[in-house]
């Protein structure tokens, strides 16, 4: 006779047992529906936008440094929930469910995954780095692709970017982040949890463009709408 018999899973959103899985014990399949991951969004900036089209007017008109973005979904309820249970509560466990399905909507991966450093003392105090977390995760899915965890240097605190205008942001980033080192590759992805204003991302991009790169992806968990932060 079994006495201990394993707990029944929980849904993290509505609280009542996994019935039926959905490969992951994040949600149930009741609140799966709340979950909007197919909308339609520009290929290059990961925005949502009306239209058919692949990419949207404002990156035909002004094209960012990356060739594409690959994001689960926008930085709003319920996916930032997950986003703030694993930094906030230290939930590292969640990462995995969620890199993954973030691999299933990346074709033809990057050969190199760049995660973006955190200062040392902030590492230190969460315990983990989540963009390293998902660039593992995320090269376990894919035989062609490996991590590069060392390719940049943070150097001081990025404030906070939605309060800045766009010169700010970039002033703030080129503050904070630095190369260390040339990648061995021309095609790479950068690593990031929750791309917001995309001032980070543009200033690595444009550090990896100054040392050859020639083609470089963005895989992101979140995508803020632009309406969040003007
Ligand atoms: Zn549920
Ligand atoms: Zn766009």
């Amino acid at each position: 006779m079994r006495f201990i018999t394993q707990l029944p899973k929980l849904c993290h959103l509505c609280g009542l047992t996994i019935e039926r899985s959905l490969g992951h014990n994040l949600w149930c399949h009741h609140c799966q529906p709340l979950f909007n991951f197919h909308q339609h969004r520009c290929q290059q900036c990961g925005l949502t936008f009306e239209s058919s089209a692949s990419i949207c007017g404002e990156c035909l008109k002004t094209p960012p440094p990356w060739d594409k973005m690959v994001c689960l979904g926008d930085y709003q309820h319920p996916l930032s929930h997950f986003i703030k249970r694993i930094k906030n509560n230290k939930q590292p466990s969640m990462v995995k469910p969620l890199a993954q399905m973030l691999s299933r909507k990346i074709d033809h991966p990057a050969p190199l995954l760049i995660s973006v450093p955190m200062l040392f003392h902030h590492e230190f105090l969460r315990g983990f780095n989540l963009s390293e977390m998902m660039a593992n995760d995320i090269a376990n899915q894919f035989s062609g692709s490996e991590c590069a965890h060392h390719i940049f240097r943070k150097h001081r605190h990025t404030r906070v970017q939605k309060n800045l205008n766009r010169e700010e942001r970039l002033h703030n980033v080129r503050q904070a982040f630095s190369l260390k080192r040339a990648p061995s590759l021309k095609h790479v992805a950068i690593i990031d949890d929750v791309v917001t204003t995309g001032a980070t991302v543009r200033h690595l991009s444009e550090l990896l463009l100054e040392v050859g790169v020639e083609k470089i992806d963005i895989y992101c968990l979140c995508r803020t709408p632009k309406s969040s932060y003007g």
